[in-house]
Order: C-alpha cells, then sequence, then structure tokens
C-alpha cells in the first residue's frame, strides 16, 4: 500500500542512516518530501553558445539531432558523440567519455537536458550528466545539510515523485480550488520540483504557499471551533441594570465601544468559552468596555476578575473601578504582589465565597492559594506582557471562565492570523470624540535646551509633562542617559516654579505608586521616568512628552509610551530626542513622526523587525512556514483563511465528499503545527 504518510525508509536506497538525515531537514515521510520545495531553479532554458562562457557548467535543454556514435578506444575506455539540437539554428556537438550505457537513452528526436562544461574553442559540451527528460529535477536547487547532499535530495525527490505521483489527490476542495484559480495538487507538486519554465514554476509556488496556508488556517479554525464547542458558563446577564450602568458613565460611549460591548455580550450570553481578543489602539477606551463585560457577569450572578501586568496599572484600575461602580452593588477589591499579609488572609476566604465581586490584581490573581466562587469572567489587560502559561493559568481557574484578552499593541493582520488565529478578535477602531492627535517631532540631542523653552510655556498653561529615559545606571556598553542625571538637570531648569519627580524601575512598588498618584494630583508638572510608564498609566492633565534617545526603542514602545499624553481634549505634543547611527533607526524615527496611526506603526514594525521582537521572541505564535512569507504573502494568508473558515463552518464538512481527502490528510497529520498557545 503506497501512502504520502509512509516513511521515507519506504523508497529505495533509504536505509536508516539516511533516514537520520532526512530527518534533520524534518523530512519524516513522503508527502514532508514532496513538499520539501527547491529554493532555486538554475536555468533550463537552452542558451546561446556564444553567451556561454569557456568552462562553464552548464545545463543544456535540446533534442538530439544526430544518432550516437560510440567509439572505442581501449578495454575501458570510449566516447560517445552526438549532436544537439538547441534551437531551429543552433546545434552543438556533445562528447560523453567511458558512459556507454547513455546510448539507449538517446534516440533521435527525444528532448533532453544535459549538464556539462562548455568549450567555447570548439563551441562543444563535455558532458557530465543526462537527464532523460525537463521532468530531472535537475535544474532545482534543495536547502540541504552536511548530513545529506543536494543531489541526494534530489534523486529521492525524483523516485517519490515517480513512485507516489499515483496517490498524490488534492487536498484543497475543488469549488475552492477553482475560485482561487489553482493548480491540482499533483501538478503544483510537479511543477515545483521539475518545472518546464519560470511561468510554471511560478504559478505553482502560489498554489503551494496557498496550500501550506490553508492547512495551516484549517488546524486553527478546528481548535477555534472546539473551544466554541467546549462548555462555558452561559451568564445571564441584567440587561436593565447594565443599560443603567451604561447610562451612568460620564460621557457616550464612541460606536465602536458599542459594537465591541456587544460582541462580548453576546459571547457571554452563550453557553460556550469565550476567547476574545480585544484590540485597541492606547487611549481608545477599552477599560470602560472591560469593566461593562465584568458588570455584565457580576450581574448573572458570577465573579469577574481582571489581571494587569504591573501593580500601578492594578491600582489605577482598581481606583477607577471603585469610582465607576461607586453607585452599583459592587465589591471591588485589590490582590496584587504588595497587598499585606494580613489583607491577604481576610480576602482569600472572602473570595473564596463569594463576598468579592470584582476581583482588581497582578499576577497574583493566578496563584494557587486564590481560589474564587465562581468566576464568570476573566480580563487579561495589556495581554502580550503575560506569558502563555499565566494566560493559561488565569484560564483555568474557575469553571472555565470566559476570558477577554486586551491588547494596546495594534497587531498586524499578518500576526492576527497567524499567532492569534485561534482567538476571536474585537477592534475598537475610533477614538473618543474631542481627542487631538498628537504632534510628533523629532530633534537631535544638542536641539534639547531650545526646546526646554517649549516645554516651559506648555507648563505655564497648567499642563504637565513626561519626560522619558531609557536606563536608570549609566551603562558602559550602551551610551545612554542616565535618569538621575536628567532629573537633577530639569530640577534645576524648573524648580522652584514647578515641581520635578522621578520614577524608575528600581525603586519600591509602594514608593511608585505614591510619586505616580502624586503626578495625577499634579503635585509635580514634570515627571522623569523609565518606561515603568510605559503601560496604561492615564493622567489625562499631560500634554508633553520627551523621550531620549528615542532610537533606543522600537516603534510599538514609542508609540505605547506616546499614547501617554493626548488622552485629555488639550493637544499634545511628543518630542523625540535622537541621534540615531543607522537607517533603520533613522526610518524609526521619521515613521514615529508621520503617523498616529498605531496599525500602521506596529505593520511598519513587522517589516523592520520582524514578528518575534513585536511579541516577544519566543512567543510570537507565529510558525515557520516552508513556502510561505506571512508578511510578503499576506494576501494569500487572508485568502486561505478566509477559505479555511468557510470549509469548517460548514456542519459536518469532513464527511463531505469533496472534503474526504482534507479530513484524511488533516488526521494523518494531526501532530504538525498546531502548538498555538
Ligand atoms: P486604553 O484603551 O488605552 O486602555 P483607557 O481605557 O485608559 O484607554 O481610556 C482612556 C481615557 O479615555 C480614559 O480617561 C477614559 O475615561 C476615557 N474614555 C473612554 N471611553 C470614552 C468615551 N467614549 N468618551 C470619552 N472618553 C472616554
Ligand atoms: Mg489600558
Amino acid at each position: 500500500m503506497t501512502s504520502l504518510s509512509d516513511s521515507v525508509a519506504a523508497l529505495p536506497g533509504v536505509g536508516p542512516k539516511r533516514v537520520q538525515a532526512l530527518n534533520s531537514l524534518e523530512i519524516e515521510n513522503i508527502n514532508d518530501l514532496l513538499t520539501y520545495f527547491p529554493f532555486r531553479y538554475e536555468d533550463l532554458q537552452a542558451k546561446d553558445p556564444a553567451e556561454l562562457t569557456d568552462q562553464a557548467k552548464v545545463t543544456l535543454k535540446g533534442t538530439v539531432a544526430g544518432a550516437a556514435v560510440l567509439t572505442r578506444f581501449g578495454r575501458k575506455k570510449n566516447r560517445l558523440n552526438f549532436r544537439l539540437l538547441l534551437d531551429e539554428h543552433t546545434v552543438i556537438p556533445v562528447t560523453f567519455f567511458n558512459q556507454p550505457w547513455l546510448k539507449d537513452k538517446l534516440e533521435v528526436g527525444n528532448e533532453i537536458v544535459v549538464y556539462g562544461r562548455f568549450d567555447a574553442k570548439r563551441q562543444s559540451l563535455a558532458g557530465m550528466k543526462i537527464l532523460a527528460s525537463a521532468d530531472s529535477g535537475m535544474g532545482s536547487i534543495y536547502p540541504a545539510n552536511k548530513e545529506i547532499r543536494q543531489g541526494t535530495i534530489q534523486k529521492l525527490v525524483t523516485s517519490a515523485y515517480e513512485t507516489y505521483a499515483p496517490v498524490i489527490v488534492d487536498l484543497i476542495p475543488e469549488p475552492l480550488r477553482e475560485q482561487y484559480r489553482l493548480l491540482h495538487r499533483k501538478q503544483m507538486i510537479h511543477d515545483m520540483h521539475f518545472p518546464a519554465d519560470g511561468a510554471a514554476a511560478q504559478a505553482a509556488r502560489r498554489t503551494a504557499k496557498f496550500e501550506e496556508f490553508y492547512l495551516f488556517e484549517l488546524r486553527l479554525q478546528i481548535v477555534r471551533q472546539q473551544d466554541h464547542t467546549l462548555h462555558g458558563q452561559a451568564l445571564h446577564y441584567d440587561l436593565p441594570k447594565l443599560k443603567a450602568f451604561i447610562d451612568s458613565l460620564p460621557y457616550e460611549l464612541t460606536g465602536a465601544q458599542k459594537r465591541v460591548v456587544n460582541e462580548i455580550c453576546f459571547d457571554l450570553k452563550r453557553p460556550v468559552h469565550m476567547n476574545r481578543l480585544l484590540q485597541g489602539d492606547v487611549g481608545s477606551g477599552k477599560t470602560v468596555v472591560a469593566a461593562i463585560a465584568m458588570y455584565a457577569a457580576i450581574t448573572a450572578g458570577a465573579q469577574a476578575a481582571l489581571m494587569a501586568p504591573t501593580e500601578i496599572l492594578a491600582e489605577q484600575h482598581a481606583n477607577n473601578l471603585a469610582k465607576l461602580f461607586a453607585d452599583f452593588p459592587v465589591n471591588v477589591a485589590l490582590l496584587t504582589g504588595a497587598t499585606k499579609a494580613s489583607a491577604r488572609k481576610t480576602l482569600l476566604p472572602q473570595i473564596a465565597k463569594g463576598g468579592v465581586d470584582l476581583l482588581i490584581g497582578t499576577h497574583a490573581l493566578i496563584q494557587p492559594e486564590v481560589t474564587y466562587h465562581r468566576l464568570g469572567l476573566a480580563v487579561i489587560d495589556e495581554q502580550h506582557r503575560f506569558g502563555v502559561n499565566q494566560r493559561q493559568a488565569l484560564r483555568e481557574k474557575g469553571q472555565q471562565p470566559d476570558v477577554l484578552a486586551m491588547t494596546a499593541t495594534p497587531i498586524p493582520r499578518t500576526l492576527a492570523i497567524t499567532a492569534y488565529g485561534e482567538m476571536d478578535v474585537s477592534v475598537i477602531n475610533e477614538l473618543p470624540a474631542g481627542r487631538q492627535p498628537i504632534k510628533t517631532t523629532w530633534i537631535r540631542s544638542n536641539q534639547v535646551d531650545a526646546t526646554l523653552r517649549q516645554v516651559k510655556a506648555e507648563l505655564s498653561t497648567g499642563s504637565q509633562a513626561y519626560v522619558v529615559t531609557p536606563l536608570i545606571e549609566e551603562s558602559e556598553a550602551v551610551d545612554m542617559k542616565n535618569a538621575e542625571a536628567i532629573y537633577a538637570r530639569f530640577k534645576e531648569e524648573f524648580e522652584p516654579d514647578y515641581k520635578v519627580g522621578l520614577l524608575h524601575g528600581r525603586m519600591k512598588d509602594d514608593e511608585k505608586n505614591a510619586i505616580m498618584a502624586a503626578f495625577k494630583a499634579n503635585e509635580f508638572q514634570v515627571l522623569v521616568a523609565t518606561t515603568v510608564i510605559e503601560v496604561g498609566v492615564d493622567v489625562p492633565n499631560a500634554t508633553l512628552m520627551m523621550i531620549y534617545d528615542a532610537d533606543h526603542f522600537g516603534l510599538a514602545q514609542l508609540h505605547q509610551l506616546r499614547g501617554r499624553v493626548g488622552r485629555g481634549t488639550r493637544a499634545s505634543a511628543c518630542i523625540l530626542i535622537a541621534d540615531p547611527k543607522n537607517q533603520l533607526a533613522v526610518e524609526r524615527m521619521t515613521t514615529m513622526t508621520s503617523t498616529n496611526d498605531g496599525f500602521v506603526l506596529s505593520q511598519k514594525d513587522l517589516e523592520l523587525r520582524g514578528p518575534g521582537d513585536i511579541l516577544g521572541r519566543k512567543q510570537s505564535g507565529v510558525p515557520d512556514f516552508k513556502v510561505g512569507d506571512p508578511v510578503a504573502d499576506l494576501n494569500i494568508l487572508s485568502a486561505a483563511q478566509q477559505a479555511a473558515k468557510e470549509t469548517v463552518a460548514a456542519p459536518d464538512w469532513a464527511d463531505k465528499d469533496a472534503n474526504l481527502a482534507l479530513a484524511a490528510f488533516l488526521s494523518t497529520t494531526a501532530h504538525q503545527n498546531t502548538t498555538m498557545d
């Protein structure tokens, strides 16, 4: 029985050693081998001998023009001569030494491919290899390694194709194949390895990419479907109560906020497990959306939890939410690493008994000692700041709570599709009315003094300013400014007219919180800070930000930092101070000054730095594709995702005739590529 899931050991000439060598290239079965594609092709086009250089090794395709003549001289020595017709006008003599058996392959009129060394003086070719037809694979160059050579891979692919071609069936269902004008799978595999010309190779590559993305997306969609059928809690919230809460807000929700609230509430009600990502640029108002969702869960008799990445942020959320819920029967509690042991001791049993409705905190929320009475909704703020395990741990608290993960790092389409494909996504693509765009400028460090006048002018209007510095201590390796030195400088410059504060990561948590609270209360007008303030801090009266050594930050981080201003109704400004040393850094600065759109920035970041850097190297979740490039081939990726969604949306899709081959293939390759979090 031959099947593409056969081990490569089934091929002639493949013993344990070769199996191991192939495994080192992640080739285990025949399908792996047949989808181990060349990364380039040698030109198989017949060349004009006038253009060939002397002694060049070339591959020539042509027709055998005259009968081959074998001449023997001596017992083992012989010579085979024939003429090869390259095109209408060009015939060159070819000579093979000591390969008499080739004569059988040289029937007049046969099309062949010859590899050899060109002799310019004689205008002839010293043949080295002969390949039966253009199907030889001679032109295909594969990624090889020390354990297995190029020629071996070529031979094995050829032999695998010869044996297994009859069992290569289409995986992509016929209607989709037609809709996207793709090749049949057999044709695609053939043309990837043995293309007749460049156009054939290109068409095959397009189909190969689509297939790769489609299979990947199908696996994600299947996981997602399983998630949806997982028995979650149906939270029957109290709509009038929820409306009363929304009416009590000091502002009208934006259209985008209303839309995502509806999307979330729809999920809460259903007895399925919600796994939803809420994306919204900095300042788009995600917190209030989370508050509404959590209140909904609470009116349904469940508890809600909100996990934030830092103490400052957790505390800020606790204060804001306590205010929002002041007139509503919601018991809000805060639990962080800084919570005193005595307070913890009274809090934990209350959480377990259901005395706390809304628990806000840091990763302290997922410690094993914390047990919930009935956790219905878990919200994760700035979710990319948490590891996969921490997110999972919150998900596993209680009985499969619905999960709402929030992120202000706008996720480029590529990453949304590949890394988060198993989640439902809601997007807040609108800022609250009255927001002024942040005007960003870039200056050199020798222009800072001149800029301080601008800072003073801004402060004189009653506004506050952030001054961001990259590091707390002078580092020898990287020439970065010292936060303390800058603090001293600003004190000298601005006090006593304005007060200057300092916030850095080495401070104790309560110290940090006190400073943040004082800044919020306008006790300081200037806050010199390291990137501690990056995440989520909300001081609407701050309208100016200066960022030292801005070229040391990535685009996403700069955008997050910049999002700390522009939160009120007054115009805000951001001044980037940088003396970039390379073109990429220059590009980052000019990108920052040219757009405020987080999605544009993150797409640019992705192009400049790649997915790993945006989502954290290890957690990017973007798998390695063999032929497709999720950034460059985004169009194909989107189409494949759409196609995969449609495929699994049909009831009993796996039992349909058109999908049988596909379903069988997915079940035999279930081990591949599903290691998403
Ligand atoms: P982020 O999405 O960055 O977490 P926040 O939730 O902190 O943003 O909201 C930013 C600010 O916008 C807060 O001060 C919040 O009160 C305010 N806000 C949220 N929604 C609206 C709205 N619809 N209209 C006006 N202000 C809003
Ligand atoms: Mg936020």
